[in-house]
């Protein structure tokens, strides 16, 4: 039985996390549960799993919880997130938060040597530099959820990091996949959440939609694997049955295929390194997949691949101000305070105007995250 601390519970990461667990009750506990402000979605869950440990975003919500669960032991924000990580009951912690109020607690299991399922790109785009040294000198195992990097690290499978020529990651191309430069300029928010292949969370649809989280994922590949953004390639496959794949120095490939179903990288990354049998998904009907399609992609059309690719080239802080810029953007798009093409202006402009800290400390990584974010807002005013 495997005790499992998973964060972000009521996002879309999270409720396919409580799917599997669901399915898994005799291999799966859930030890303890953290959202921020859904308390429709987290009190069922509650109830259900009786957590010993439930942490809530504010404090109207632990009123809330509390109220309709009875629930002793709720405890508020950041604290309360490493406190759930890093018990000592809990075997697994799974990261689903959305963006960078994840590092601390990613921080804090790594110390505490927990096997970390990361779903939590922002973590290691903002941080990966802290994020790896700390997971090698504690020894503790980061397991992506991720989908192309499960794929990369199921495809790797051991092999030694020498052996591998480069990692292509796939892109399904978003919302606008079809649409040229021009056709961007009037987006609305709901034609960008219309993701063609994946049902997830608003700011990676949109994310997936720039391309920006393209370019998260190399960031996070690059650490992860600790692979040179040179050897980091990314292809644009529509049909999403690819999830990415490695090609050693002897030119063999290997790829790793399955239905798009977030549960099954989800379930690997709390099996490995065994494998659970899974009923509820679809197996791949090959037969059915006449043609696999596969195209170049075209950096003035994605410019926030461009610009992750940069960022992740230049290093420093300047990974911490392309995601905090871009974290920022989002938000505001969300709101429609500001187009669609908006975004990636002022994550370039925001990158152009920072004047890069070599080696960044956690502290450093928290004040400039801060600073990037204020300056976004200014910028729109
Ligand atoms: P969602 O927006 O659906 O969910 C985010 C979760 O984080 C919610 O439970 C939310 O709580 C919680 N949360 C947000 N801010 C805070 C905070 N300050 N304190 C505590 N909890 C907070 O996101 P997704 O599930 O889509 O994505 C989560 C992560 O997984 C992201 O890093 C994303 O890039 C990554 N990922 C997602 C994939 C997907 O298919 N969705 C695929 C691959 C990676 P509440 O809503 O209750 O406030
Ligand atoms: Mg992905």
């Amino acid at each position: 039985m495997k005790n499992i601390a998973l964060l972000g519970a009521t996002g879309s990461i999270g409720e396919q996390t409580i799917d599997v667990i669901r399915q898994h009750k005799d291999q799966f506990s859930l030890f303890a549960l953290a959202f921020g402000r859904n308390s429709q979605k987290a009190i069922p869950m509650i109830r259900e799993f009786q957590p010993e440990i439930v942490v809530v975003g504010s404090e109207q919500v632990r009123n809330e919880v509390a109220e309709a669960t009875g629930h002793a032991s709720i405890f508020i924000g950041e604290e309360g997130m490493k406190a759930a990580s890093t018990a000592a009951e809990v075997d697994v912690l799974v990261n689903a938060v959305m963006g960078s109020v994840g590092l601390p607690s990613t921080l804090a299991a790594i110390r505490a040597q927990k096997t970390i399922a990361i779903a939590n790109k922002e973590t290691l785009v903002t941080a990966g530099h802290i994020v790896m040294a700390e997971a090698e000198k504690y020894n503790t195992p980061l397991i992506p959820v991720d989908s192309e990097h499960s794929a990369i690290f199921q495809a790797l499978n051991g092999e030694r990091q020498e052996d591998v020529r480069r990692l292509i990651i796939t892109a399904s191309g978003g919302s606008f996949r079809d649409n040229s430069r021009e056709e961007l300029e009037g987006v609305t928010v709901r034609d960008a959440l219309n993701h063609p292949n994946w049902s997830m969370g608003a700011k990676i649809t949109i994310d997936s939609a720039s391309m920006m989280n393209k370019g998260l994922e190399v960031i996070e590949a690059h650490w992860l694997f600790d692979m040179p953004y040179d050897k980091i390639h990314v292809l644009q496959h529509r049909e999403s049955v690819i999830h990415s794949l490695v090609e050693f120095k002897d030119k063999s490939v290997m790829a790793q295929l399955g239905s798009p179903d977030m549960r099954v990288p989800i379930q690997y990354a709390l099996t490995y390194p065994k494998r659970l049998s899974f009923d509820d998904t679809e197996s791949l009907e090959l037969e059915e997949l006449s043609k696999l399609n596969f195209q170049k992609m075209d950096m003035e059309r994605f410019r926030c691949l461009k610009l992750a690719f940069d960022a992740g080239r230049a290093g420093g802080s300047m990974p911490t101000v392309l995601n905090a810029a871009n974290e920022q953007a989002v938000a505001m798009f969300l709101e429609e305070e500001i187009s669609f093409l908006d975004i990636e202006t002022l994550v370039e402009k925001s990158l152009q105007e920072h004047k890069s800290v070599s080696t960044p400390s956690l502290s450093d990584i928290m004040e400039i995250d801060k600073e990037t974010r204020e300056r976004v807002k200014r910028y729109v005013k």
